[in-house]
């Protein structure tokens, strides 16, 4: 039986945006003539080139390796050869070094190495490692080392698995099309796991826009597997893990804790599914589905990609932009980030293309806050961004420590309300990057400092 809706407490309702693309069936993009793969698209340190320019090298074979634990390998996304390993273009707008590769025209693009796999015989370690094997990272778009997260300290525990359907960012419907295409390779990724966390239960949220999905799901749940699926009320960020776990189980995070401090562990749906695939057929992370949508864009699609493809290609699959078409995003209009560049790659993390017109992107004048408090009722994580944004507007980075800052999970709720039009998010984002740059110049004065005082 499946229960009322449930949800968190504030939040926003933006227009969804869906319809473009979420009954369209998943496409698979042609073989790219090349494709760009940075070192550095997961959290953590980048991974280390071992190929050189001129090898051939094979789909799915890997070609840089993890450097230390918060690390994950990359692997060769189309069978073809090493054209470059050099600083190229990256979509958070830096130069980052990265592995270039020629499609082979006449390649199968068969899989390197692909064989089924008895998961029910893979012990804990075997599991991990295959996870960090594969180059797994989280597909919901924060890209963290999934092998980092499924790794449970001494002293904690999982009692309850959560797997993310959310999707709440408006026009995106990739982890959609997955659960009404890929039910299969997501429990399989679902019991492995489940099984790996000894969790008492598995919990599949998913927002009440995607009844489908939830009946799909709910059919296919494997005897034997404590499962449920949870249909939440469609509102943005119900896709957070804070806000889907005090939803589902109503235990709230506290400031500066991790979902294991209150025995939860989240996962993206669609990471599940690419795990699934590998526990099946042993296939690493060298694709991923990506939804291309928005007023700017001829053809709309949800479409199935090797990570690595080029934006322009991505672009010109879908018969190119409209003439008005005036902006760019990876990711959602909540919380996307503007591409100023058609050679920028698709990353591991990447959900979602959305490209605006003129109309959409009209400059909005920016106001004084008039204090009407609207900006608090939305933030899902009680904070006052009025005041946080009044400091931020005069520099003050350190004083908003103490409003919480570092709670900001970034979801743009209060700028999407604010009369004013004031740039709240985006001023949030600066300060946090501020105050890390700095940190980190501490932390390096100090070292060069104990490096002198230990050498004298
Ligand atoms: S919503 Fe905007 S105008 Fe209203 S209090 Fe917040 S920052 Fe000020
Ligand atoms: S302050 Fe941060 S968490 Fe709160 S609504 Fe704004 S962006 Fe979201």
């Amino acid at each position: 039986m499946i229960d009322k809706p449930k949800t968190f407490r504030h939040g926003v309702h933006p227009e969804e945006h869906k319809e473009q693309t979420e009954h369209q069936r998943l496409e698979r993009l042609p073989v790219p003539d090349e494709v760009i793969l940075p070192l550095s698209q997961h959290l953590g340190a980048p991974s280390k080139p071992i190929v050189s320019v001129g090898d051939k090298v094979y789909r799915g074979q890997m070609i840089a390796t993890a450097q230390g634990f918060v690390s994950v390998p990359l692997h060769a996304t189309v069978t073809g050869w090493v054209t470059a390993i050099e600083n190229r273009h990256h979509p958070s707008g830096q130069l980052s070094e990265s592995i270039v590769i020629a499609s082979d025209p006449h390649s199968p693009q068969t899989l390197y190495n692909e064989a089924p796999i008895d998961w029910e015989l893979l012990d804990k370690e075997d599991v991990l490692a295959m996870v960090q094997g594969g180059g797994f990272v989280g597909l919901g778009g924060a890209a963290f080392p999934t092998h980092v997260k499924l790794s449970i300290p001494p002293g904690k525990r999982v009692q309850y698995f959560f797997v993310n359907g959310c999707e709440c960012e408006p026009y995106l419907t990739s982890d959609h099309r997955i659960m009404l295409e890929w039910a299969d390779s997501i429990f399989l990724g679902i019991r492995v796991i489940h099984k790996l966390l000894g969790a008492e239960k598995t919990f599949i949220g998913v927002e009440t826009n995607k009844w489908d999905a939830i009946k799909v799901l709910n059919d296919r749940i494997p005897p034997g597997l404590a499962c449920e699926l949870v249909p939440l009320v469609t509102k943005y960020p119900q896709g957070a893990e804070k806000m889907l776990i005090t939803a589902v189980v109503k235990r709230e995070i506290p400031s500066g804790k991790l979902p294991l401090d209150v025995q939860v562990l989240v996962q993206n749906v669609g990471t599940m599914a690419g795990l699934g695939d590998m526990f099946a057929y042993g296939q690493p992370l060298i694709e991923r589905v990506v939804t291309v949508t928005g007023p700017g864009i001829r053809r709309p699609a949800t479409i199935l990609m090797p990570v690595g493809t080029k934006l322009g290609d991505i672009l010109d699959y879908c018969g190119g932009l409209t003439d008005d078409a005036r902006q760019i995003l990876f990711g959602g209009p909540m919380m996307g980030t503007p591409q100023y560049n058609f050679e920028v790659p698709i990353l591991k993390g990447s959900s979602g293309i959305v490209v605006f017109t003129e109309k959409d992107v009209r400059s909005r004048k920016e106001y004084a806050c008039i204090r009407c408090a609207t900006c608090l009722d939305a933030c899902p994580v009680y904070l006052n961004p009025s005041q946080l944004g009044m400091l931020a507007r005069v520099g003050r980075h350190e004083d908003m420590l103490e409003l919480n800052l570092m709670d900001c999970i970034e979801c743009g709720s209060c700028s999407y309300v604010c009369p004013s039009n004031i740039p709240l998010v985006q001023r949030f984002r600066v300060s946090k990057a501020m105050i890390r740059e700095k940190q980190a110049r501490e932390r390096e004065a100090q070292q060069i400092e104990k490096e002198k005082t230990g050498s004298k």
